[in-house]
């Protein structure tokens, strides 16, 4: 009697990524390990159900266990414990997934090649050895093979490969801890297989195509390889002349190339990394991370021409690795393989017709990529995580809200670096990442990619509120009013600035009557003036928002071209404080007439084109402007390039104080920073170096905006200040904003599980109509 008064049962649910993940086998293991009865079983909507009986002491420790063991590539979002009446279990036991309590299950993301299975890759007794496609529940392609839920095989591009004897033994035997029952599994007998093809897609014949393609590539040619979720273009980093050549097919005059590193120690070569770095280089997701590049690092300084950091990823699939390990340098250029604004090429096809002019051989294989998923791109940000691309190993995880939908959500995003959105429950799903979506190629894929997710979790466009852009202009907002008009749903659109805030309220999880300040900081959004907005300060809530402030308004001399070519810019700030014949002069003598084709003509053409130009507040207008008045960068090549190298120009630079006061305005009860005096002061202190200068603008900015955001959060008893937008991942702007903050004891809040910039856009406007919905139900 004794013995079973100690006897408890305990039933755990525990949800988050645990289905696709070896996760029931997990379970399994531990409750044999500990000699305890009773059974696991996948719930649907992502969640899985234990019983657990036995001592109670070693209840309490099973339970313990599951967090500290956890297979690597599960996430737990939640772990609910509750007491059960002992069933008198005999054995631990796996059921069948219980298809009546299906909810919707999370598709899991794809995971960067385990150090188990890459062990494999690297032992000659093993089955698996070199075998590049090797994966196991810890890692491997999932949403990239996924045509739809649930996850079985049957439902991937893997069902083109029946397992083998071998592989099927390993698929059936519980005790197989990596291998029991996991969908994407197989061998160098039964799985896909590689070859090297010329550019009119002719195989050639060779032992061994991943050494044969090393063995070019260090000869100088250009490779493509079918990856995970794409093609890459594979190049030597560290020799000039290939470099130069590969910008030149490419038609890429600056944009930075990303690397790959065979592993830790290679990346140690080229940039610095400290704890925080490793961590996120070596987790499962395994994105592009931008860190600084070192003095010695034998990187061409054609790979991120006027920049201070390299992007630098470490192979995520054996393949990466095998092609990395047998080159010379043991890093590459591995940039997505596509052609200029064009997606990313995801089968032979596209990469024939499209990749042929720019690479000398490709490297194939035969498993089909359903989901086109390009690499992450993450950075730090004065110290903090922030994404700059959130796709691969990340999307499409989803993202749960503090509060219940009370209709699905389809959101469109806004334009550049685009990601679509749907919300169901309490949670946003973020499409992966789809691109400039002005590119009619990369807007059918955002169509695809929100159909797909539609699909997926059942939701019914006719019967769910659509969102988009307040930008007329939009392709993306194009799209709704067509799906708007298609399925007859209910359209709303959302002011762009607003919704980056939101998205960070909803990441955060602020309850729903939160009321926080915004700081919204990006390229251009359209405003509810109907100018351009991207320098603003909100009291904002998942509800309303008021625009306590922003930037000063300046004129766009040629709308579009004055995001082109910065001296439009500069022109138009200079003219709030100087004659037109001065600010000719003044250009002259500094060297700054450049990206005017006609020269100083062109420039009286500017100043007229000026009183009918369109105004904006924009932050990154004003970054481009600084950027071309310090001969830093004189034409926009690709997004957000002007104000990339400032931030990169002001690398341990010192403080100017005469520089560092932004005045600042009361108009129409709105509080106006005066960006025109920061020039009028700017033009005054040019005899400083360039890096000083650069440090000062950036971190005066911030500061300027942090002191406005600070009163106005003191004000209306606000405690918390949301930074979001393009610009908010600029470590001199946030340490500016962050040391305001802290004189008042305010907390400053960035978005550190969406992007930033405009692909994090879709989450706010998923919260944003969510919320209105249940404010009017
Ligand atoms: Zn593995
Ligand atoms: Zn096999």
């Amino acid at each position: 009697m004794k013995i079973l008064s100690n006897r408890i049962a305990r039933k755990i649910f525990i949800s988050g990524i645990v289905q696709g993940v070896g996760f029931r086998p997990f379970i399994y293991r531990l409750a044999k390990k500990f000699k305890l009865k009773g059974y696991v079983r996948n719930l649907g909507g992502s969640e899985v159900e234990v019983l657990i009986e036995g001592p109670k002491i070693l209840v309490e420790e099973f339970i313990r266990s599951i967090n500290i063991e956890k297979p690597r590539a599960a996430k737990i979002e939640s772990l609910v414990v509750e007491e059960a009446a002992p069933i008198g279990a005999n054995d631990f036991v796996i059921l069948k997934s219980d298809k009546k309590a299906k909810l919707y299950s999370m598709i899991p993301p794809d995971f960067g090649v385990c150090e188990y299975c890459l062990s494999e890759v690297l032992d000659p007794n093993s089955r698996h050895y070199r075998y590049p496609f090797n994966s196991c529940a810890w890692c491997g392609p999932r949403f990239s093979i996924i045509e739809k839920l649930p996850y079985d095989r049957e439902n991937t591009s893997m069902r083109d490969f029946p397992l083998c004897e071998d592989c099927m033994r390993e698929y059936t035997d519980p005790t197989n801890i990596r291998r029991f029952h996991i969908q994407g599994i197989s061998c160098p007998k039964c799985g896909p297989k590689v070859w090297l093809a010329t550019t009119d897609g002719e195989k050639i014949e060779v032992d061994d195509p991943i050494t044969e393609a090393a063995k070019l590539v260090d000869e100088g040619y250009i490779i493509a390889v079918k990856g995970l979720g794409g093609f890459h273009i594979a190049a030597l980093a560290t020799d000039d002349d290939v470099v130069l050549k590969l910008r030149k097919r490419k038609r890429r005059r600056y944009k930075p190339f990303a690397l790959m590193a065979l592993d830790i120690e290679v990346a140690q070569q080229i940039v610095e990394i400290d704890s925080k770095a490793r961590e996120i280089l070596e987790s499962p997701e395994k994105p592009i991370v931008l860190l600084p590049e070192k003095d010695d690092s034998s990187v061409s300084k054609y790979v991120a021409p006027g920049l201070d950091k390299q992007g630098v990823m470490l192979p995520y699939t054996p393949l990466h690795y095998l092609l990395l390990k047998d080159t010379r340098d043991r890093f590459l250029i591995m940039t997505s393989g596509n052609k200029k604004g064009k997606p990313m090429c995801t089968d032979e096809q596209c990469a024939i017709t499209r990749l042929s002019g720019i690479v000398d051989f490709f490297l194939f294989h035969n498993r089909r990529i359903i989901n086109r998923v390009d690499d992450s791109v993450v950075r730090f940000t004065d110290g903090e995580l922030t994404f700059l691309r959130r796709s691969r190993g990340y999307a499409p995880v989803w993202i749960r809200l503090p509060f219940k939908l009370n209709k699905k959500i389809i959101a469109f995003g806004a334009e550049l670096q685009n990601a679509g959105a749907v919300g169901f429950d309490d949670k946003v799903v973020l499409t992966q990442f789809i691109g400039d979506t002005d590119e009619i190629e990369n807007l059918d894929y955002l169509n695809r990619a929100l159909k797909f997710f539609s699909s997926v979790y059942e939701i019914d466009p006719s019967e769910a509120i659509l969102v988009a852009d307040k930008h007329p202009r939009y392709a993306s907002r194009l799209l709704a009013e067509k799906w708007a008009h298609q399925y007859k749903s209910k359209l709303v659109h959302i002011q762009h600035h607003y919704a980056h805030i939101v998205s960070v309220l909803a990441e955060k999880k602020f309850p729903l009557d939160s009321k926080v300040i915004g700081i919204a900081i990006d390229g251009l959004g359209y405003g509810d003036d109907g100018q351009i907005w991207g320098g603003e300060i909100f009291v904002a809530s998942y509800k309303e928002y008021i625009r306590v402030g922003h930037l000063e308004y300046h004129y766009m001399p040629g709308g579009d071209l004055a995001v082109i070519y910065p001296i439009r810019m500069v022109i138009s700030i200079l003219s709030k404080f100087m004659e037109e014949e001065e600010i000719i002069q003044f250009l002259k003598k500094r060297n700054l007439i450049k990206g005017l084709r006609k020269g100083v003509p062109e420039l009286k053409i500017v100043f007229k084109q000026l009183a009918t130009a369109p105004r904006t507040s924009s932050l990154g207008r004003v970054l481009d402007a600084a950027s071309h008045l310090l001969n830093i960068c004189y034409e926009r090549t690709y997004e957000g390039e002007p104000a990339i190298k400032l931030e990169a120009a002001a690398k341990n630079g010192r403080l100017i104080s005469e520089l560092l006061e932004i005045p600042i305005k009361t108009n129409n009860g709105k509080i106006i920073i005066q960006t025109s005096k920061l020039f009028e002061n700017l033009v005054n202190n040019l005899h400083n170096s360039k890096n000083d200068l650069a440090y000062t603008i950036q971190l005066g900015l911030g500061l300027a905006l942090g002191r406005v955001a600070s009163d106005v959060a003191t004000r209306y008893g606000i405690d918390h200040i949301v930074v979001s937008g393009g610009a908010a991942v600029n470590s001199y702007i946030v340490k500016g904003i962050k040391t305001m903050a802290k004189e008042k004891e305010l907390t400053v809040l960035l978005p550190n599980k969406v992007p930033a910039g405009d692909g994090g856009i879709a989450l706010g406007q998923v919260a944003i109509a969510g919320a209105k919905l249940l404010e009017n139900s």
